[in-house]
């Protein structure tokens, strides 16, 4: 993809996983044919950044000899599903790996999925909370008890279609050709939150031979929401979460973190929307170890760092649609108003109306334009602007008096 500071070459993790030797040769990649930064995406990507022309096809080739380039872009771009990263190493939640695994083998042999949009997506979560770090995804396989399974549909999270082990793979498949035939018949339905608007989700299961049945989907689940630190589950360490501050790391940075985990004899590392990287550990003196490295790279090491509740687009220069630097107002804001931004469980900085960060509503927004920002309370990018048209230095004030007033 072309951006503002050159090519995105965006790379996929398997299921949610990367090998810690996957993630030398992207950050040896970075580094050699990129600018050396990196993003973690709100779906758990990497992405290189700044590629040139020249460049281009052998980061490819770097990146090809690591095993991490598909076959054919369409199998890339189908494989989009988000895994719950501490599946499989919380004592408390399911392991739903397998399924994720078998769900990606399907989409990527059977090409009739390729034509599914590019951003529609399908996320498994290993506990009753369907939206895994917080994100929606078109189709939502979550476990409300263990040995059944919940499918939930975006638009609709109050009721989902309950299946065993075994159907789990198949009835993720028939839902979504169903919604491939209810776009051919209807191009304005772009993702299933408008096929579920315009048809209903009963009409969408029963269509895939489902059933709707009432569910509720369970709240937040703090462990998932900042899995960041030392991840424990009743006493005992089972992860180390480091979160990437907006979603960026450098090349060089990112090597040093991997050649520490590999010393820690750590083989795998899940990424999680949260734009965190969970190292599966349970040795207490490794996962200390790690952070330490971490901390000396000035990364996240705590569920509370006010950073991790952000949601930062690239901004200016990077993208072209953008006049501010979001990530510079992110840190500057995080600089200016330390605790105070503890209010707000979700703060949205996005370069634009379009609002690549972050799909749906966050506590706080604010929405570059013309080198100023908009303020959007309990909104989205598009949403009613509370304070209009506001300068940097701006903006920790005009936050501070919205904590004195009532959340509209
Ligand atoms: S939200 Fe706008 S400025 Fe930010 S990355 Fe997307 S298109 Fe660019």
């Amino acid at each position: 993809m072309q951006s503002g500071d050159g090519l995105l070459l965006r790379v996929r993790p398997k299921a949610g996983s990367f090998s810690i030797a996957e993630l030398g040769a992207i950050a040896d990649a970075a580094a050699r044919f990129g600018s050396g930064e990196i993003d973690l995406t709100n779906r758990g990507n990497l992405q290189l950044r700044g590629v040139s022309e020249e460049t281009y096809s052998d980061a490819l080739a770097a990146l090809g000899a690591a095993g991490l380039i598909d076959a054919e872009a369409g199998a890339e771009a189908v494989r989009n599903i988000v895994v719950d990263p501490l599946s499989g190493l919380d004592p408390a939640r399911a392991d739903i790996r397998k399924y994720a695994v078998a769900l990606e083998q399907v989409l990527v042999q059977d090409r009739r999925f390729w034509s599914l949009p590019g951003k529609f997506g399908f996320s498994f979560s290993g506990s009753s909370q369907p939206r895994v770090g917080g994100r929606t995804a078109d189709i939502m396989i979550a476990v409300p008890r263990r040995s059944e399974f919940a499918i939930f549909l975006d638009g609709d999270m109050a009721a989902a279609a309950l299946v065993s082990a075994d159907e789990i793979v198949d009835a993720a498949m028939r839902l979504a050709a169903v919604f491939l035939r209810l776009r051919r018949d209807d191009q304005s339905v772009a993702r299933m939150k408008d096929a579920v608007a315009q048809h209903g989700s009963a009409m969408i299961f029963s269509a895939a031979s489902l059933q709707r049945a009432p569910v509720a989907a369970a709240e937040a689940d703090p462990v998932a929401i900042s899995p960041a630190g030392p991840l424990e589950h009743s006493g005992r360490i089972f992860a180390a979460g480091i979160g990437l501050p907006f979603g960026r790391i450098i090349a060089r940075e990112f090597e040093a973190l991997c050649r520490v985990a590999s010393r820690l004899g750590i083989e795998v590392v899940n990424t999680s929307p949260e734009r965190v990287l969970v190292f599966p550990v349970g040795d207490p003196e490794a996962v200390m170890a790690l952070l330490a490295e971490a901390a000396k790279l000035h990364l996240i090491i705590e569920a509370r760092d006010p950073r991790l509740a952000m949601d930062v687009c690239p901004g200016a220069p990077a993208c072209r649609n953008a006049s501010t630097e979001t990530r510079r107002d992110a840190q500057h804001l995080v600089d200016a108003l330390q605790e105070s931004l503890d209010a707000f469980p979700s703060l949205h900085i996005s370069g634009c109306e379009k609002g690549c960060a972050r799909r749906g509503t966050a506590a706080l927004t604010l929405v570059g334009h013309n080198g100023r920002y908009d303020i959007v309370r309990n909104g989205d990018p598009s949403g009613p602007v509370t304070v209009a048209d506001i300068a940097l230095h701006e903006i920790a004030g005009a936050i501070k008096s919205l904590l004195r007033q009532p959340s509209p």
